[in-house]
C-alpha cells in the first residue's frame, strides 16, 4: 500500500536515544509506516553502521535527512499538537490518554502533529512532558509496560493510520489550533503578567507555572484564542505600568 497516510504528515520526535541500532530501526517502522519526518534531539551517532543496518537501504535516506536539535522545545516548535509516549502511569493523569482513545482526541486534519518518545533508559522526563499537549500510553498485559523504542513508534503509528482508514475525524477547524511555540510564549507572557500583579510569587512559581501549562495544553486553543489571551496580557501590562509610573510621578 502506497497512498499517503496520517502518519504522512506526523513528526516522530526521539529524545536522546542511546542505541545507533534503535534509531535504525525506528526509521525503517517509519518507512513501513508513511511516516518520514524524523527528529532527534541530542541522539547517538544516528549514520554509524548498526543504525544504517537496522533502517535497511529503503529507509536510509531517512535518517540521513532527520533533524538534530539541542532540546525538544527547538524540535517541537512548529507543530501543533505534540503527543509524549510514556510506558509509566504519571501523576499528571488528566493528561493521559491510553492507545485506542486517542482516535477521539487527534486533530482533524490537516494538523501538523507530532509524537515524541523518551530515552531507552528513563523515558521523558517531567519538564519535557510538560511542554507536550498530551501524554500517551499503550496498554500492555505483561509483566513489562516498556516497548523497545521502535515497538513503541510502530504500534503509535500503526494506531493513527488505522484511525484514518476507519473515518478521519470531521470537527473542520476554520482556525487551526496553535502551534506549540505561540502556547510557550503564551506562559513566558502570563508569567510576567502575573509576576507583576504579585500573584505569582517565586517560591510558588514552578508548581504554578505547570498548572497553568496543563491548563493550556488541555484547553488546546487555536491562533486567535492565543492572540486574544496575549491581548489581555498586554492590556494588564500597560494598566500595571502606566500605574507604576503614576506613582513615582506623585
Ligand atoms: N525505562 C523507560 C522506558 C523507556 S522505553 C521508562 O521507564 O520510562 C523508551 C520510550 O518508548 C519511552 O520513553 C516511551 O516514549 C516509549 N514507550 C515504551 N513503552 C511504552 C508504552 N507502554 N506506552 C507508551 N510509550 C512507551
Amino acid at each position: 500500500m502506497n497512498h499517503p497516510s496520517r502518519a504522512a504528515s506526523t513528526a516522530i520526535i526521539l529524545v536522546e536515544p542511546s542505541h545507533p541500532g534503535n534509531i535504525g530501526a525506528v526509521a525503517r517502522t517509519m518507512s513501513n509506516m508513511g511516516a518520514s519526518d524524523l527528529r532527534l534531539v541530542r541522539p547517538a551517532n544516528h549514520l554509524e553502521p548498526a543504525s544504517l543496518e537496522r533502517a535497511t537501504p529503503k529507509a536510509e535516506p531517512l535518517l540521513q535527512q532527520a533533524r538534530v536539535f539541542d532540546n525538544l522545545e527547538a524540535a517541537i516548535a512548529d507543530l501543533e499538537r505534540v503527543y509524549a509516549t510514556t510506558a509509566r502511569e504519571r501523576s499528571r493523569h488528566d493528561r493521559v490518554i491510553s492507545l485506542p482513545s486517542i482516535m477521539d482526541d487527534w486533530p482533524a486534519s490537516p494538523c501538523r502533529c507530532g509524537l515524541v518518545f523518551g530515552r531507552e533508559s528513563s523515558g521523558l522526563k517531567n519538564q519535557e512532558l510538560d511542554l507536550c499537549s498530551r501524554l500517551v500510553r499503550i496498554p500492555t498485559f505483561g509483566e513489562v509496560a516498556s516497548l523497545n523504542l521502535s515497538h513503541a513508534v510502530m504500534v503509535m503509528l500503526y494506531e493513527i493510520n488505522r484511525m484514518e482508514a476507519e473515518g478521519p475525524g470531521t470537527d473542520l477547524q476554520p482556525d487551526p489550533p496553535a502551534p506549540v511555540e505561540a502556547i510557550h510564549g503564551l506562559l513566558d507572557h502570563l508569567k510576567e503578567s502575573i509576576t507583576l500583579t504579585g500573584f505569582l510569587r517565586p517560591h510558588q512559581e514552578v508548581e504554578i507555572m505547570q498548572r497553568f501549562a496543563n491548563f493550556f495544553a488541555k484547553a488546546n486553543p487555536t491562533n486567535l484564542e492565543v492572540r486574544m489571551w496575549r491581548g489581555v496580557f498586554h492590556r494588564i501590562d500597560l494598566k500595571l505600568s502606566r500605574q507604576v509610573s503614576e506613582s513615582e510621578e506623585a
